[in-house]
């Protein structure tokens, strides 16, 4: 995939709008950060874009290459390239890590499955990467997993599958410092032509580590303001009351 487009996005839950025409490109190649108060829409729109069915398109579209993919499945979206990094990595009983990513990687490659020792050891050099013990991958799902061990995890699992975008909600929030700089490292060494990213977040200082291209701001579920890094950094200094000023928001 080459670009994500959003067309003026309407999204409802339980009938009730959240997104309120939400437009944003994202080409390969790039990072974008998305920033914005508590409960404006951050995480429906990377739902929506990941096609999570509990997320009604009431208007808009969502478009990869060109093509309308608001009709696609979650799995028909993960296989052409997108990876969604959870805001709370869920519990998955009985499943070790390791068996785990193994199914996420080959579920988008059902022709050509990998081996398990050709998946042990791509599992190995990533997981030595990010730093991670060794023993991560025997055991069970982020049973036991500190919330820093998952954020670990969610980037590992992103540099298992390779994906074409990747959408990070919050992968910084609670973490130590050492921690973030190690999933600022992972997500870095995906930098490429071939892939772009959507991260969401609280603070600037994740953006110190990854640069972002662009940096938008959303308030009351749309983007009312995208520009280079500078503006989370001035976001840093004056909250968002500067910006509603600035823009004569009521929101
Ligand atoms: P943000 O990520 O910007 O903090 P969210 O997208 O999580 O905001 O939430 C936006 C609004 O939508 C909130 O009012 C939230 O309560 C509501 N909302 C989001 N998801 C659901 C859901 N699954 N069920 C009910 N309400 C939801
Ligand atoms: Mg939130
Ligand atoms: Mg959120």
């Amino acid at each position: 995939m080459n670009e994500l487009t959003i067309k003026n996005l309407h999204v409802s839950v339980h009938d009730k709008e959240i997104l309120t025409g939400v437009n944003l490109v994202i080409r390969s190649g790039e990072m974008h950060a998305i920033m914005g108060p508590n409960g404006t829409g951050k995480s429906t729109l990377s739902a929506a874009i990941m096609g999570d069915p509990n997320y009604q398109i009431t208007a808009g579209k969502i478009e990869i290459d060109g093509e309308d993919v608001t009709e696609l499945s979650v799995d028909e979206r993960a296989r052409s390239g997108l990876f969604q990094a959870m805001q709370y990595p869920s519990v998955v009983p009985g499943v070790t890590n390791f068996e785990f990513m193994k199914a996420a990687v080959n579920a988008r490659r059902p022709d050509k499955p990998v081996s398990s020792l050709q998946f042990m050891k791509q599992f190995e050099e990533k997981r030595a990467f990010l730093a991670m013990k060794e023993e991560v991958g025997h055991r069970y799902l982020n049973e036991g997993f500190s919330g820093g061990e998952k954020k670990r995890n969610e980037i590992l699992q992103m540099l298992l599958i390779q994906p074409n975008l990747a959408i990070l909600d919050e992968i910084d929030s609670g973490l130590d410092i050492d921690a973030l700089k190690v999933v600022a490292k992972g997500v870095n060494s995906m930098r490429s032509a071939h892939f772009s990213t959507l991260m969401i977040t609280h603070y600037q200082r994740l953006l110190d580590y990854i640069v972002p291209d662009q940096v938008h701001v959303m308030m009351g579920g749309q983007i009312v303001k995208s520009a280079g890094p500078d503006l989370a950094k001035r976001l840093e200094k004056e909250g968002y009351a500067g910006l509603r000023d600035e823009l004569g928001l009521d929101l």
